[in-house]
């Protein structure tokens, strides 16, 4: 077995572990990056990027098929989803050619096979390459898997997780849903377009249920309006395959039957497998690695970053605290803060939040209010002819600081980044009243929003 000594081992090669490689090889270090599967990981192979290929195409569709609302006429508008999902699976590839290259000129050593600890200072690989690696320092990113629950175990065919939905090449007539979170929603909002019937079923309340109510509330009437069903406080006791397709049963009594079902339940952290115990790292029992702020675990030589390290689950929390890592791995000081986090839900209209959300705001003893901007009353969004959703932000009536905000709208993916960097600053809500906006854009929203937020509204009646 072939030996060798790095500065660095980075186990996993999603995007957590890849940009953590390249930071601690930026930083002059010898580096081994260590993947079991495909470069990029969930992100590029199996999440992120597929699914928003999909969406593009499939919102490039619903706006052709609106076109007669712009005077052009297109009739008879159809698509071919496998040109559709061919399309995605061709611009993985190519994107993950291009990182494969990054790599490369990082010269990182990459070892294909599956990384266990040995010692806590040592890592074995085995499989395509087979090796004994030791190093001062580790990094571990080994991302997280869907989770299977033994009342509904994936078969891969009917009842299937994400990975696997993305991996279609024919539609369903119909698709259950269970789990109305972020991915479930999403996919909810493309299957709906292509023309699929969607239900929903949701344990909690509400779907979108760790979101702000304003935000929950405004996607449940804009599915609801496109004939998506949705079953809230729905216990699923099973998904049973029944037929050519599944029946889910839920705890009151009634079945929804389906051609398929997707398990969005929450995902599996992968950790149990890599010999923890062998490095002396603790998990908190439920696979997730606890660390401090320089992405540290309890052994101060071996670093977690990306889902098995946070709460968040998502890809540039992972990216950041990779790149913390690898500094601070590499003997230079830098910390993570969670204060500003950008999450965006990529359902037709957009989701973008960031901070507090009012009720947030509320427990948190701030004596907050909220200023909310329809997109309806924005030029701009008429002439693109999409007036749905609002802009909010959340704001400390004592001292005027931005605690956090909202957009549900048309190009909230961008919109959002504004918001950031005024979270991210501390900046107070004059900041953005004092900042003269573009006309007419849909960033024109925070302007009047924040016109609201200090009861001056200016495109807005007066409140009586
Ligand atoms: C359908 C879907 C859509 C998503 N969309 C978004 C989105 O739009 N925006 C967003 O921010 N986030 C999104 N996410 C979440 C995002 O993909 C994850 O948060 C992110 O991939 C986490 O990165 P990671 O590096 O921690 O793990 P991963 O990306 O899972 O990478 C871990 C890598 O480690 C490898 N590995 C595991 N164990 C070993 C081992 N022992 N040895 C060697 N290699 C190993 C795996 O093969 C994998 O490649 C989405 C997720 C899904 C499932």
């Amino acid at each position: 077995m072939q030996r060798e000594t790095f500065d660095v081992i980075v186990i996993g090669g999603g995007v957590g572990g890849y940009p953590a490689a390249i930071r601690a090889a930026q930083r002059g270090k010898k580096v081994a990056l260590i993947e079991a599967g495909l470069m990029g990981g969930t992100c590029l192979n199996r999440g992120c990027i597929p699914s928003k290929i999909l969406i593009a195409e499939a919102e490039l569709y619903h706006k052709i098929q609106h076109a007669s609302d712009f005077g052009i006429n297109a009739e008879n508008v159809s698509f071919d989803f496998s040109k559709m999902e061919a399309r995605k699976a061709s611009l993985v590839t190519k994107i993950r050619k291009g990182l494969e290259g990054l790599i490369q000129a990082n010269k990182i050593k990459v070892f294909k096979g599956y990384g266990k600890f040995t010692s806590p200072t040592e890592v074995e690989v085995i499989g395509t390459d087979n090796a004994l690696l030791k190093a001062e320092k580790i990094i571990i990113a080994t991302g997280s898997e869907p989770r299977n629950i033994s009342a509904f175990p994936f078969d891969n065919e009917k009842i299937i997780d994400s990975t696997a939905l993305l991996d279609l090449k024919k539609l369903p007539k119909s698709i259950a849903i269970i789990g109305g979170g972020v991915i479930g929603c999403e996919f909810a909002s493309l299957y709906n377009i292509l023309g699929v019937e969607v239900t929903i079923c949701e344990l909690l309340p509400s779907i979108l249920p760790m979101e702000a109510k304003a935000v929950s509330q405004a996607l449940t009437k804009n599915f609801k309006n496109r004939g998506i069903n949705i079953f809230t406080g729905a216990e699923v006791k099973a998904v049973e395959k029944k037929g050519s397709g599944v029946e889910v049963k839920l705890g009151d009594g009634n079945s929804i039957k389906a051609d398929i079902a997707l398990i969005a339940v929450g995902r599996s952290m992968n950790t149990d497998k890599i010999n923890l115990d062998k490095s002396g790292v603790k998990t908190d029992g439920k696979g997730n690695i606890p660390t401090n702020e320089e992405m540290q675990t309890n052994v101060p030589h071996i670093f977690a970053v990306g889902d098995i390290a946070s709460k968040y689950w998502l890809a540039h929390v992972a990216s950041h605290q990779g790149v913390v890592a690898a500094d601070n791995a590499c003997g230079h000081h830098a910390r993570m803060h969670y204060e500003a986090i950008p999450s965006v839900i990529f359902t037709y209209p957009e989701i973008g939040t960031c901070g507090l959300s009012l009720e947030q705001a509320k427990e948190k003893g701030y004596d907050a209010q909220v200023g909310q901007f329809p997109f309806q009353a924005l030029g701009k969004s008429q002439a693109i002819n999409e007036p749905e959703g609002f802009a909010q932000i959340v704001v400390d009536k004592k001292t005027g600081q931005i605690l956090g905000a909202q957009v549900v709208g048309y190009e909230a993916s961008s919109l959002i980044s504004e918001m950031v960097v005024a979270i991210a600053n501390e900046l107070t809500i004059e900041c953005i009243t004092d900042t003269i906006h573009a006309h007419p854009t849909l960033a024109e929203s925070w302007l009047e929003a924040a016109y609201l937020a200090i009861d001056l509204p200016l495109h807005f009646p007066p409140k009586r």
